[in-house]
């Protein structure tokens, strides 16, 4: 007795992230509509099942599609405009004026640049917070990523408001517009305790609460924002914005570089969710995030590349293999931040940032966000652990296939969704602009 399905998806080596961490070889996955259905061996799988089409992979290593827990994806047209900068510095002096400038059709194209990039190197969802952020989702929409994103919330006008009160309609038109699309949902993004107010910080907090919403922010980036904040506010960040009432199981924080141990046992009580962005931090020079400490405490941490002009790449598969490398040689111990807890970090890690519980593993029920990884490539062989390969070895040039609610957006060089010759001419064509508003 067999079942139909609309695919069958084939691959030599299938890393599930499942509870038990399984790896399957000669293994199948039935997905129907957006989502997965059964994972097994193909043997088993394909008795099972009468698909409507059949995708034999071969010799790949299937995977979940990577989840970049923080970016700012429209920041690829400032990628490398300003760089070996401290932050404070880089971000009002050569970021902010740049930025002012921006419309509608810059932060389209430059979000589905990133939608590109991500695609091709493996990553299938994405937090973002940007200014004009309807633009990035008609990107994502076209592109056929997941995003969780969210309209920047300064005290300041913004290229997308000209008061912060427009800034929260704009967040609520935001969610009435885009709540019934399969892959794009929305957060409220206030950008930093030192762009805001506690006012604006509050009603931040009552929005999310009021549309059930996550809420996410740059936190504890750096010392000079602990400076900041206590000369403003009399408090250091994180018990700052918990005295607001912001840290709580919807929040997700970006850095959270400059925290105490007692701060990240705050976190750890409220089920706050950390983004870590290891290259950016390393970058700015802004700090290390005690990453070991919060695993210990139990603290749900993702990883992301922060925007392309702090990074300068949005590749999860570096980023991954950055954070292993520098929680090792900064502790002094091999043994911290093992291979396993990076990749739960840029996948399942990835889903709790994205408040989500539909993604980050290969299992039934979750959607069918997947990549393959090329086994025959010379920095993929020989093939003892793919967690290893995964995190030490690939550097997402072996990324064959990506595909996002069961469907195939990029395969063996050919994106299927975005008119890439098209994206490059038009990339090439505003460079002399974003050049133009430097100052
Ligand atoms: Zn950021």
């Amino acid at each position: 007795m067999t079942t139909v399905c609309d695919l069958l998806v084939r691959a030599d080596q299938i890393l599930t992230q499942n509870p038990l961490r399984t790896v399957i070889e000669q293994g199948g996955i039935a997905i129907t509509g957006d989502t997965i259905t059964d994972v097994g061996s193909w043997e088993e799988i394909s008795n099972r099942y009468q698909p409507v089409n059949t995708l034999d992979l071969g010799n790949v290593l299937v995977m979940p599609g990577l989840v970049n827990a923080h970016t700012h994806a429209a920041m690829t047209l400032l990628r490398g405009v300003a760089d070996d900068l401290p932050l404070m510095e880089w971000l009002t002096k050569h970021i902010f004026p740049v930025e002012q400038h921006l419309n509608r059709d810059f932060v389209e194209l430059g979000a589905l640049l990133a939608c590109a990039e991500m695609t091709r190197l493996g990553t299938t969802s994405f937090c973002d917070m940007y200014l004009l952020e309807d633009a990035t989702y008609s990107a994502v929409d076209k592109a056929g990523l997941r995003i969780l994103g969210g309209e920047g919330i300064f005290m300041f006008p913004s290229p997308a408001y000209p008061n912060t009160d427009r800034g929260f309609e704009i967040v609520k038109e935001l969610h009435a517009k885009w709540k019934n699309h399969p892959r794009i949902s929305q957060s409220v993004m206030p950008h930093a305790v030192y762009t805001t107010t506690p006012a604006i910080l509050t009603r931040c907090r009552e929005l999310a609460e009021e549309l059930d919403l996550p809420i996410n922010i740059h936190l504890g980036e750096t010392p000079t924002e602990t400076e900041q904040c206590l000369k403003a506010f009399g408090k250091r960040p994180v018990p700052y914005a918990h005295d607001l009432g912001l840290l709580s199981p919807r929040t997700t924080i970006a850095h959270a570089v400059d925290l105490t141990e007692a701060e990240i046992d705050l976190l750890a009580e409220t089920g706050t969710v950390v983004a870590h962005n290891p290259e950016s931090n390393m970058k700015l020079a802004s700090g290390i995030a005690n990453i070991p400490y919060m695993l210990e405490k139990g603290v749900r941490v993702s990883l992301g590349t922060d925007g392309a002009a702090s990074n300068n790449a949005l590749n999860m598969f570096t980023e991954m293999t950055s954070c292993a490398l520098l929680h090792k040689v900064h502790s002094m111990d091999p043994t911290c931040a093992p291979a396993q807890s990076v990749l739960d970090m840029a996948t399942l890690g990835g889903a709790a940032a994205m408040h989500r519980q539909d993604i980050g593993s290969i299992a039934p029920g979750m959607k069918a966000d997947m990549i393959a990884l090329d086994l025959n490539a010379p920095n993929l062989l020989p093939l003892h652990n793919p967690v290893s390969h995964a995190v030490y070895a690939a550097t997402g040039a072996e990324v064959r296939m990506t595909m996002v609610s069961g469907e195939v957006l990029y395969n063996d060089g050919t994106y299927l969704r975005i008119d890439y010759p098209a994206l490059v001419a038009e990339i090439r064509a505003v460079r002399d602009w974003v050049r133009s508003k430097l100052v």
